[in-house]
């Protein structure tokens, strides 16, 4: 991780189960099926709790007081949450109309929350103009490159947890796209220190059909990310113009992978399918994960006689109104 001192949070974030899910390969008919679980994360349910603590670890060494982040609902409660006992003031700002529990999971731990009446991609271009008149450290905006290298965790781990390999074929949902290049950037990494001896993932992209820019150029076979206006019950990804989207292309191109999206009844079906089988409660983007998944399977893009991890990176229990 980029940073020079001791971390100043995070140390409890990571390292969450990669679980065989033996019911749910059967209902999707492949011969085998992980889960990698950030449904789970410490301490605010999400993956975005390992991002958090390279950005806010960064920002204390470069003597930043406070911290504040755009987002759609998970960063900012993982920003609120670290920032409280890493010792800086926080600002989240966020669409108006989240679910409330993404709302409370921000307001609970006494931070300034600032709902913008607008999608998240006016949020953002509002929080780029504030970070260029406040001495603040927007997580995923002025020190982005920081908080970036923390999502390379997940693929570190999910390398380890399989005994040291990188998986067959990975499918992973795609707001910014920044998940995706560093997934491939975490193992590409593990590959060059020679921790793994192969390095051939297969790379796919899961969206949903209300917010699908990148799914949408990659059909196209186009390099240019065509900006959209989300309209999808996966709030958590709804980014209409991703910083990250290009680079997250390419690697699905570059790797043999496939980009698809599907819509919100699938979204939901997908949510029910993974608690049905495995017992496990994910958000949306999850559903959206895992609806995919099913898709690619049953269109043959992803083999039935080959593995398949599916990333699953926030909590059920944060969009309720969902189902
Ligand atoms: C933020 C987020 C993502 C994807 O984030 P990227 O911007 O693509 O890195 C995926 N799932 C959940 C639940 C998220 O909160």
């Amino acid at each position: 991780m980029p940073i020079d001192g001791e971390p100043v949070c995070g140390h409890t974030s990571g390292f969450t189960p990669l679980v065989e899910a033996k019911n749910l390969a059967e209902a999707l008919r492949i011969k085998k099926c992980y889960i990698k679980d950030d449904s789970v994360n410490h301490p605010t349910l999400s993956f975005k709790d390992r991002v958090v603590a390279v950005a806010l670890s960064k920002a204390k060494e470069f003597g930043f007081k406070t911290v504040a982040c755009a987002s759609t609902g998970n960063l900012a409660n993982s920003v609120a949450a670290h920032s409280r006992y890493s010792g800086f003031d926080c600002y989240v700002f966020v669409p108006y109309d989240l679910e409330t529990s993404k709302i409370l999971s921000s307001l609970i731990y006494g931070v300034n929350l600032v709902a913008v009446e607008g999608n998240y991609d006016e949020v953002n271009r509002l929080c780029a103009e504030i970070a260029m008149n406040f001495p603040w450290a927007f997580v995923n905006v002025n020190i982005r490159p920081y908080y970036a290298e923390g999502s390379k965790t997940y693929g570190f781990e999910i390398a380890e947890q399989l005994g040291f390999r990188a998986p067959k074929n990975i499918v992973i949902p795609a707001a910014s796209g920044s998940l995706v290049t560093k997934i491939y950037k975490g193992l590409m990494e593990f590959y060059q220190l020679g921790l793994i001896s192969e390095f051939k993932t297969k790379f796919f992209i899961a969206q949903a059909q209300g917010c699908a820019p990148i799914v949408n150029a990659f059909k196209e076979n186009s390099s240019i990310i065509k900006p959209v206006k989300p309209k999808t019950i996966a709030k958590s990804i709804a980014i209409g113009n991703p910083a990250d989207g290009v680079y997250a292309l390419e690697i699905v191109k570059k790797t043999g992978g496939y980009a698809e999206a599907v819509t919100d009844e699938e979204i939901i079906e997908g949510i029910k399918l993974l608690a049905e089988t495995k017992g496990i409660f994910t958000e949306t983007a999850g559903g959206v994960t895992v609806a995919v998944t099913k898709k690619l399977i049953e269109k043959g893009i992803i083999p039935r006689e080959e593995e398949v991890v599916i990333s699953i990176t926030g909590n059920g229990l944060k969009t309720q109104e969902a189902v």
